[in-house]
């Protein structure tokens, strides 16, 4: 059997894009932020986790231009041997004065910030507990882990309750949940999880992606539940937010301390290079001194999900900048996100096997009320065809 038979079966793309309908990899010329440049056309930006706008502000460029002039273009190496800045210390330390927590350790991406915190502690006797719609790193972190992964509905605490008491005695517990969940925008339910994990005895990892920079004033999920002294890890990526490339974990001294000679993903792949540590510290820095970025973030959340209900579309159970829109299928998914591109909006088409369809919207502070509402109008005018009418299950995890 060649390993390769399957690529020769893979059609399905190849199909959409003779049919000058495939919404994936579009090669953008230009981006400021709130709008893109997808051939001769500017298009509105709705499909980006650039929550606060500051990949486009001049501080967080200045710092990335003059991070380069001072150390070069990449680290060419991971953190452990040759590729430490003392750039990359100081963003730790800011990320855990951040945090109100001991430590970070900076990794090269959130996505492995995620596979190396869950592989380097669940071990061959451990279980560990994912939510249904937890990102794609928790689930690959716990694959990569010899520990056992299960999977539980969407913020059903009850049946996490008991899947933690089912685990025999001398096996360790370590539940990973999203703050907030990148394909819904709504909220995990912190209070219920911190109360189950120490009654049970469970560690909790809370994946803070698209809660930093967004929730209480840009604090964090964590934050905004009045919990973060008792979740015991917090992962972070920079790519929101911030901004930038890069992601780290959030702990206690010891904890990341073990990560740090442990999280294969850290010490076996080079570090995040000089301007993508030196524009996230600076987008940090920005976000504590400008909450009203946060705050705008959600109003203009706030604005389309009012403007939404106005025009009888719901906006699922978003309490974000992350409003999911379901449709009726994979091909009105597509026809949607087509037309709206022809209307001058961008948004993301997810469809299965990553989630159920919908169309993936996500705001930023930086959206100016014109902005908005172009996308209302454009979104007005079609919804009838193509989204779908009832409610849709949560619990569709990749
Ligand atoms: N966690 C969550 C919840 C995410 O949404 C993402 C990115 N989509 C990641 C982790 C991975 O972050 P990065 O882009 O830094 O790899």
């Amino acid at each position: 059997m060649d390993i390769f038979s399957k690529v020769s079966g893979y059609t399905a793309a190849r199909d959409a894009m003779a049919a000058g309908i495939y919404p994936y990899f579009l090669p953008l010329t230009g981006n400021e932020g709130t709008t893109v440049t997808l051939g001769d056309r500017e298009l509105v930006m709705c499909g980006s986790n650039n929550y606060l706008g500051l990949t486009a502000d001049p501080r967080v460029k200045q710092a990335a231009i003059r991070a380069v002039e001072q150390f070069g273009t990449s680290c060419t190496g991971s953190r452990f041997l040759n590729g430490n800045l003392a750039l990359h210390d100081q963003l730790e330390a800011e990320l855990a004065d951040f945090y109100g927590k001991p430590a970070a350790a900076v990794i090269s991406t959130g996505y492995q910030a995620n596979l190396g915190t869950i592989s380097a502690l669940a071990g061959r006797d451990d279980v560990v507990f994912a939510d249904r719609a937890a990102h794609a790193s928790i689930v690959d972190g716990g694959r990569l882990s010899d520990a056992k992964l299960r999977r539980f509905r969407h913020n059903d605490i009850p049946a996490l309750d008991r899947a933690l008491a089912a685990v025999p005695d001398g096996a360790g517990k370590l539940v990973v949940v999203d703050g907030v969940y990148s394909m819904e925008g709504d909220l995990c339910a912190l209070p219920e999880i911190v109360e189950v994990c120490e009654r049970r005895g469970a560690r909790l990892v809370v994946d803070d992606a698209h809660g930093l920079g967004v929730l209480d004033k840009g604090r964090g999920t964590c934050s905004y539940f009045g919990l973060t002294d008792r979740v015991d890890l917090i992962t972070v990526t920079f790519s929101k937010s911030l901004a930038s490339l890069g992601g780290a974990v959030v702990g206690d001294e010891d904890v990341i301390h073990y990560l740090k000679h442990h999280a294969r993903s850290l010490i076996f792949s080079a570090s995040p290079t000089p301007a993508s540590a030196a524009s996230a510290l600076a987008a940090l820095r920005i976000l504590r001194e400008e909450p009203w970025r946060a705050e705008r973030a959600q109003q203009n959340a706030e604005y389309m999900r009012a403007g939404l209900g106005q025009r009888g579309i719901s906006p699922g159970e978003s309490a974000t900048p992350v409003i999911p829109l379901r449709t009726r299928g994979t091909i009105e998914t597509i026809v949607l996100w087509r037309e709206l591109i022809d209307a001058g909006v961008y948004t993301n088409p997810v469809l299965p096997p990553a989630a159920s369809p919908r169309l993936r919207l996500s705001f930023m502070a930086t959206h100016t009320t014109e902005h908005l509402d172009r996308v209302l109008d454009a979104l007005g005018a079609r919804a009838e065809h193509f989204l779908a009418d009832d409610e849709p299950d949560v619990d569709d995890g990749y």
